[in-house]
């Protein structure tokens, strides 16, 4: 029988690691959140309706119905990548850049309501992995797995730093580690739907966990 999954977390904790593998595996859908509130803050970004000194929230909200996001599944690389407005941003995404400013732009009430409503719709037929910070606890609470994960701060921001690296971006370890400590306090400070552990989730801490023993573990969950 086909169930919901939904892993949340802090940020780098290997949550799209685990997502994806378990997608493989099981034969469900992946849906990285996330890559949808990037993508708003890249078109917030690109609209120049946030900068490091500026956000003007009105803007963005204004234009909410002009911003269409869609997942586009690429069977060369083997999951779905993010389209906005007919483009594709995969790449632009997932810069330092936006990760500084993706909070503050998921803090905006009227931004989650929009991808809380479009992501449930992405979820209706089961067979769905999804993560992000708010899935077992707003978008699917009767989802049948709930698994949260954690790491250090330091663990994360390595793994991060390793990653940006590999792909080329001038970044030092200090400006991801002061990136993902200020996405932590933002995410859990918010007023809308702050992250936190929904009750009957599943805790890991994969500080000492590498993927592929994170892995084993949760498929032993889910054929509990
Ligand atoms: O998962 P990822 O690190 O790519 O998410 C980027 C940011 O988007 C997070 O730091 C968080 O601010 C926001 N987010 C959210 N709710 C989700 C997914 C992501 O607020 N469900």
């Amino acid at each position: 029988k086909k169930i919901t999954i939904a892993i949340d977390g802090f940020s780098s904790t290997g949550k799209s690691t685990l997502a994806k593998q378990l997608a493989k595996e099981l034969e469900y859908v992946y849906v990285d959140t996330g890559a949808m509130y990037r993508a708003v803050a890249y078109f917030a970004m690109k609209n120049q309706f946030i900068d490091a000194d500026s956000f003007n929230k009105k803007a963005l909200i204004e234009s909410l119905p002009k911003i269409q996001l869609e997942f586009k599944y690429n069977a060369v690389l083997g999951f779905a990548e993010m389209y906005l407005n007919g483009e594709n941003v995969e790449k632009q995404i997932r810069t330092i850049e936006v990760s500084n400013f993706v909070s503050a732009v998921a803090a905006v009430s009227e931004v989650r309501s929009k991808l809380v409503e479009q992501q449930q719709e992405m979820g209706k037929n089961k067979g769905i992995v999804m993560d992000g910070r708010d899935i077992g606890t707003v978008v699917f609470p009767d989802a049948e797995l709930k698994i949260f994960m954690t790491a250090s701060a330091e663990t994360r921001a390595q793994r991060r730093f390793d990653e940006l690296q590999q792909k080329g971006d001038n970044v030092t370890y200090e400006e991801v580690l002061k990136n993902v400590v200020d996405r932590d306090h933002m995410d859990t400070h918010r007023e809308d739907s702050p992250l936190v552990i929904a009750d009957d989730a599943i805790e890991i801490d994969n500080s000492y966990l590498n993927k592929e023993e994170q892995f084993a573990a949760v498929l032993e969950l889910i054929n509990d």
